[in-house]
């Protein structure tokens, strides 16, 4: 039976769910490229250390949602993470369907 595949909607809900957005070192490049920052001031800035000290994640702005939060918009979609970009098709959290508004869609054959 073909997986159920899901369309993002762009609601930006997940972007809100408390957690920890990973951001491997590639991406921490490529995010501080897009952003025209530095490396290290990107990760002084803008990332903290994951609860098992096993590699870095996003910080939260004050409400939880994620500091590249802004509006409806994510301020860095070309770069953002590859947990980002996987989320509802390869991994999901308990209680996601509740808030996720992406769209089910046929599964590619
Ligand atoms: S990096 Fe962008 S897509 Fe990922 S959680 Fe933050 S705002 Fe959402």
């Amino acid at each position: 039976m073909p997986l159920t595949k899901y369309l993002c909607q762009r609601c930006t809900n997940c972007c809100r769910w408390p957690g920890f957005v990973k951001v491997t070192e590639l991406e921490i490049t490529d995010i501080s490229k897009f952003l025209g920052m530095e490396e290290r001031d990107f990760i002084e800035k803008h990332t903290r250390l994951r609860p098992k000290r096993n590699g870095l994640a996003l910080i939260e702005q004050p409400d939880g949602a994620c500091i590249f939060l802004e509006g409806q918009d994510c301020r860095i979609q070309p770069v953002k993470p590859q947990q980002c970009r996987d989320f509802p098709n390869a991994w999901t959290f308990p209680g996601w369907r509740d808030i996720c508004m992406s769209t089910e869609i046929p599964a590619v054959k």
